[in-house]
């Protein structure tokens, strides 16, 4: 697991990178969230910028996972942090996960609650494998395998559900809809005025 985490080398250098690399977040309903997403082709500079900028976006948007979609590309690419969620920003130790696979999935599952960058403000509880086993490629190229278990399986499964355009809209009853939709105006107006 260290060896992995150390060659995900993305480091947050300064607050104003935070501002500025970051990138606008695609809510709900935007149609990009339901796309399919292809396999990168080469992780290139271009690639590893592009994760950088997803680290920030998600890390300035508290968030413990962020799926390309959700800042508008369509690509299999997710990163999760859940050490940022739980001890905050001096401990955070995003994974990226380049071209993912699942490759193993426990029969049991589970009911949890989960909440969802493009679907501020609201959260709903979705039945997930408690157990699952992932496959991909990190920022310098090399595949890894890893386990992860209960909240993590959770975490992991959404983020790898958002590449194949699936959200946790299904989940959510009209007034969860129509909650998230006066939070995302709330929030493009907030926007609006600290870019003035
Ligand atoms: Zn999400």
């Amino acid at each position: 697991m260290n060896d992995i985490a150390s060659e995900n080398k993305i480091v947050l250098t300064s607050l104003q990178d935070l501002k500025e690399n970051s990138l606008p977040l695609r809510y709900y309903p935007d149609p990009i969230l339901n796309e399919m997403c292809e396999d990168v082709e080469e992780i290139n500079d271009e690639i590893r910028t592009l994760v950088k900028r997803m680290y920030l976006t998600m890390i300035k948007s508290n968030g413990i996972g962020i799926a390309a979609p959700q800042v508008g590309r369509l690509l299999n690419i997710f990163i999760t942090d859940t050490d940022f969620g739980r001890y905050g920003i001096k401990k955070s130790n995003p994974l990226i996960f380049i071209n993912p696979t699942i490759i193993n999935t426990s029969e049991e599952t589970a009911l949890r609650e989960e909440g969802c960058l493009s679907f501020p403000g609201v959260y709903s509880n979705v039945r997930r494998n408690t157990e699952i086993q992932i496959q991909a490629l990190n920022y310098e190229g090399n595949h890894f395998t890893l386990d992860f278990f209960d909240f993590e399986a959770a975490c992991h499964l959404h983020e790898y559900s958002h590449l194949q355009g699936k959200t946790i809209r299904e989940y959510l009853g009209v007034p969860e809809r129509s909650r998230v939709l006066n939070n995302i105006k709330k929030i493009q107006r907030e926007n609006k005025r600290n870019n003035k």
